[in-house]
């Protein structure tokens, strides 16, 4: 080999430059999560010989699905070259703690409010699962002599010095022949859309990975950014097959009256990050107007107080000005009507809460967190009501309660469920098939391949169908199916 094919090969090449074969590279990709189901997204990407893992996040749900972060991941965590990351949630970021902690050493490439976030997230889920091994250890239900947490807050802290964030709409190295440029995908704060693109010998690609898309009229946040150009596109279908309608308000604010008239209480189960804030600013409204009465609002998430500060902090990129945030007379009413459980002391103390209590708390699917506390102590009382706005995966808690059943099972015992259950999806997270759709009509012609990802079978297929008429190229992937993207590019 000579010099010059030495540099080369170091550096990459510019495009156009003479094709001497060596620079030449396949590209494949292989579902690791979030394929066919919407939980544990991780999709690697091989570039030549780089290993790009997008996403990295924890299966929750099903315990057939939650073992899968017990057993051996699929591909050596050390030989994996980088990680990119599109927004803070559990389903995208749970596992990073456990590659590093089983051999990763790469950068971790996401926006600057997804590093904080992740952080803040990442060392909540830590302590939960420190905290309930210790608890399943004391009780005795788990099935494992010693249970142990899948990674501890000491893991979670060893990733900052390798987090490289980046603002959205900035294009980012991540080698001479793949960048990244993040933008908005209005799901949560700092949720990104990743425009990926690979230099090849000759030749550029674009793959485009939706992450998780936000609505278009969200109270809080701004709509997707619309992308018109992809060669390959991953995009999230949770709600592929569904409209969301928005007439819910009625709906919550008749449940909230009927069940503070009987002297009962709510619980909401909800995402610290992103739902909690939507949920508060949607109390403070029905407050104001007087369509609620004045009762109290608990928030028992330490987490979800610390992200109402991010929201300060990255101003740009959402809806609420100073005043929304705290200096507004209306959000200093409910500051009055406010409790705020920051330690576990606190926590305990809303249990004593006899009536017109609206309890905030996650997890958001109940899959873990305080919220199981609060279940677990409201749900025997047909006096108490719980409202459910998020995602529900199949096999979550909350999706059984959905289902109507008539005990759950929460920290090894059966809790009789005779509060009433009710779903209130308009005030989701996620853009509707509708939304999608339109998200999807950005693109000024078809991606040569497009695959439907983070959703159940049903709803993949849903988008799919719909995109197959449209005359687009389409696959709903499988756990651990490897596909072509290019070949010698
Ligand atoms: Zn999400």
């Amino acid at each position: 080999m000579n010099l010059l094919m030495f540099w080369q090969i170091l550096h990459g090449r510019k495009i156009g430059e003479s094709n001497i074969g060596i620079l030449r590279m396949d590209v494949t990709v292989t579902f690791l999560g979030a394929a066919s189901e919407v939980t544990g997204s991780k999709y690697l990407l091989q570039i030549g010989d780089f290993r790009l893992l997008v996403d990295c996040g924890l299966f929750q749900g099903r315990k057939k699905l939650r073992e899968l972060n017990w057993s051996v991941f699929s591909v050596e965590p050390s030989s994996i070259n980088a990680v990119l990351i599109t927004h803070a949630h559990l389903d995208h970021t749970g596992y990073l703690p456990r590659l590093f902690r089983n051999g990763f050493e790469g950068p971790v490439y996401c926006t600057t409010a997804t590093a904080d976030l992740m952080k803040l997230i990442l060392l909540d889920s830590a302590k939960i699962q420190v905290e309930e091994a210790d608890y399943a250890k004391k009780k005795g239900y788990s099935k494992h002599e010693d249970p142990q947490p899948l990674y501890t807050p000491e893991d979670v802290l060893k990733i900052e010095e390798n987090v490289t964030s980046t603002l959205f709409d900035t294009q980012v190295k991540i080698t001479p022949n793949i960048s990244v440029r993040f933008r908005n995908a209005g799901h949560i704060l700092g949720a990104a859309i990743a425009e990926l693109t690979i230099k090849g010998d000759q030749q550029e690609k674009k793959i485009v990975f939706s992450g998780d898309l936000g609505r278009q009229n969200d109270p809080i946040l701004f709509p997707p950014h619309i992308i018109e150009e992809a060669d390959v596109l991953f995009v999230e279908s949770t709600y592929g097959d569904k409209k969301i309608t928005t007439t819910d308000r009625e709906d919550v604010i008749y449940i909230m009256n009927e069940t503070f008239k009987k002297g009962g209480n709510i619980v909401m189960p909800a995402f610290s990050i992103g739902r909690t804030q939507t949920l508060l600013m949607y109390l403070k409204n029905v407050l104001m107007s007087g369509e609620i009465p004045r009762i109290i609002i608990a928030v028992d998430s330490p987490m979800a107080i610390t992200a109402t500060a991010f929201y300060r902090k990255y101003q740009d990129y959402h809806k609420l000005r100073g005043l929304d945030l705290d200096e507004d007379e209306s959000f200093m009413t409910l500051r009055k009507l406010l409790t705020v459980a920051r330690t576990s002391e606190e926590s305990r103390r809303i249990n004593e809460i006899k009536h017109n209590a609206i309890i905030l708390a996650a997890s958001g699917m109940m899959t873990g967190g305080r919220v199981l506390h609060h279940l677990a102590n409201r749900l025997p009382d047909p006096k108490n009501a719980v409202i459910i706005c998020g995602y529900q995966s199949e096999g979550s808690r909350g999706r059984r309660l959905l289902d109507g059943e008539k005990s759950v099972r929460i920290h090894g015992s059966d809790v009789p469920v005779r509060a009433r259950v009710y779903n209130v999806k308009g005030l989701s997270a996620h853009a509707d098939r509708g939304e999608l759709l339109h998200w999807l009509n950005g693109f000024r012609r078809p991606p040569m391949q497009t695959f439907i990802v983070h959703g159940e079978p049903v709803s993949s297929q849903a988008l799919a169908d719909t995109l197959v008429e449209k005359g687009w190229n389409v696959t709903v992937p499988e756990y651990l199916q490897t596909f072509a993207l290019f070949k010698q590019i």
